[in-house]
């Protein structure tokens, strides 16, 4: 058990490393952050902060010798570097629930292979392949890169009259740039590796995380439903329990959570996205081991938040009460709302309900995700409505 007063390691330095620093800090530990850049969103609130590339494994060596246990808000790290890590301290989750989850062809074999709906997909690795995975799971369905993917990034929706070998370009050029994955793809590039996965004509997507601990003990966190923009996150709602009777979607949805982090062995914390289709089946289209932006909302309308809860379960504590105490909604800030200068917070936070986070990221640019609002409310839709009216204030008008 690790106890208050031991210090956490987080590799990555992003926002959802910020928000598990300060539930870490709030309950009494001490938190170093591992990033490349100066001055990241989590170092800002982080009792030390270590900036070296994530291959820099000497670096990782020094970094894992001052705290007691590592996670990580942030998938890309090297294996390597996991591995010197693990000899001097515990990491959780484990390298292989990491080194599974950030590649969607091990992913999706993993799933498969234990019998977790997934779509139909195959493995491509060069252009003749993608013509015989398109002409097996049919059109339209959707290219993307294994590695490095996020927010829609290194992704291509293939129609029938899609030219396949542009196609295949366009996500190799944006492997060899960087463009995805930066300097670490730029070095893969050679070995672009692709999944052609069938488009699913889902009626929602939802997310559901699930913490598990050591001891085996796991809680999940109400079903949430999210709206995206542009593949984006963009808005999250979650109702209070009970509060949709009888809703059978939400329990089979948690079940296959808690199926998942069992057979994964996760100790940590796993957010499991999920087409829902017409006919109310689930499909999982994705796993993260870490904190969710889905599960942000949870920070303001639950009683223990996703961050308290990835501490508590990596530190072998016992698990806190996921209950929603509200009906909730949070909706993203992009870099695009300081287009016309910087966003109008009192005009925001004129509704009472409104609470703004911001990740104190210095350049705004557009798709960035910069900050949220969160609103609890009397209902779902109330709570909606609220976080985008104050979303909407935010932006200046003209004159
Ligand atoms: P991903 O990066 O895989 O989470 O994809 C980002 C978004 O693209 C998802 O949240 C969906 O809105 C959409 N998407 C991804 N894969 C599929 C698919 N197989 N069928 C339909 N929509 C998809």
């Amino acid at each position: 058990m690790i106890l208050p007063g031991k210090t956490i390691g987080i590799l990555g330095g992003g926002q959802l490393g910020r928000m598990f620093a300060i539930a870490a800090r709030r309950m009494g530990y001490r938190v170093a952050a591992f990033d490349p850049t100066q001055d990241c969103p989590t170092g800002q609130v982080a009792d030390l902060e270590v900036n070296a590339a994530y291959d820099d494994i000497d670096a990782a060596r020094r970094f894992a010798e001052q705290v007691d246990v590592v996670t990580f808000e942030f998938e890309n790290v090297p294996s390597e570097t996991l591995a010197a890590i693990e000899k001097i301290c515990p990491v959780h989750p484990s390298p292989f629930v990491l080194e599974t989850t950030r590649h969607r062809l091990r992913e999706k074999n993993f799933l498969r292979d234990n019998g977790f709906p997934v779509a139909d997909f195959v493995e491509v690795r060069n252009v003749e392949d993608l013509k015989q995975a398109v002409a097996r799971v049919g059109v339209p369905c959707v290219l993307k890169t294994a590695s490095f993917g996020y927010d829609g990034k290194g992704q291509v929706k293939i129609e029938a009259s899609t030219d396949l070998g542009a196609a295949w370009n366009t996500l190799a050029g944006a492997f060899a740039t960087g463009t995805v994955g930066g300097e670490q793809s730029r070095t893969e590039a050679a070995g672009l590796v692709g999944v052609v996965e069938s488009f699913i004509r889902f009626e929602r997507e939802v997310s559901v995380i699930v913490a598990r601990t050591q001891d085996e003990d796991v809680r999940c966190f109400e079903m949430f439903e999210n709206e995206h923009r542009n593949h984006i996150l963009d808005v999250t709602t979650v109702h209070k329990p009970g509060a949709v009777a009888p809703n059978s979607l939400a329990r089979a949805a948690q079940e296959l959570a808690t199926q998942i982090a069992r057979a994964i062995n996760l100790v940590g914390i796993l957010c499991v996205e999920m087409f829902v289709t017409s006919d109310s089946t689930l499909i999982v289209n994705e796993l993260a081991p870490r904190p969710h932006n889905s599960g942000h909302v949870t920070f303001d309308a639950a009683v223990t938040s996703q961050f308290e809860q990835q501490l508590r379960a990596v530190c072998s504590l016992p698990l806190g009460d996921p209950t929603i105490l509200s009906p909730a909604a949070m909706a993203n800030l992009l870099g695009d709302l300081w287009q016309a200068g910087e966003p109008d917070w009192p005009a925001a936070l004129r509704d009472p309900r409104v609470k703004l986070h911001l990740y104190g990221k210095q350049h705004p640019k557009p798709g960035r995700k910069m900050g949220h609002l969160t609103a609890l409310a009397s209902s779902v839709d109330e709570a909606r409505r609220v976080v985008i009216a104050a979303r909407d204030a935010l932006v200046r008008k003209p004159g």
